[in-house]
């Protein structure tokens, strides 16, 4: 954990192993939520590749594990960045 001098705030930095398992992945996600900085490492032997994903939205350069059962998880975050996403689109049809 690293204190940013004069602000009180803590900046946390975690490594996980295997985060882009079932398990990892829901690791990494909560930490995130908890504004956590998190690495991932994986190397993906037991894992399936096609389930890590790049996060489609504008500005985003998230990758995450699609945990979903017919691997059809769009975004990072459905909360921010497929709202965006959505949001862009529908604009960019004229509406
Ligand atoms: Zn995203």
């Amino acid at each position: 954990m690293t204190h940013i001098a004069g602000s009180g705030r803590s900046l946390r930095r975690v490594v996980v192993t295997g985060g882009a398992g079932f398990l990892g992945s829901h690791l990494c996600t909560r930490l995130v939520s908890e504004d956590v900085e998190v690495v991932c490492l994986d190397n993906l032997l037991t894992g399936d590749l096609r389930r890590v994903k790049r996060c489609p939205s504008h500005d985003c350069l998230w990758l995450f594990h699609d945990d979903s059962k017919n691997l059809s998880r769009r975004w990072c975050a459905m909360d921010d960045c497929g709202t965006l996403d959505k949001v862009r689109r529908y604009r960019e049809r004229g509406n």
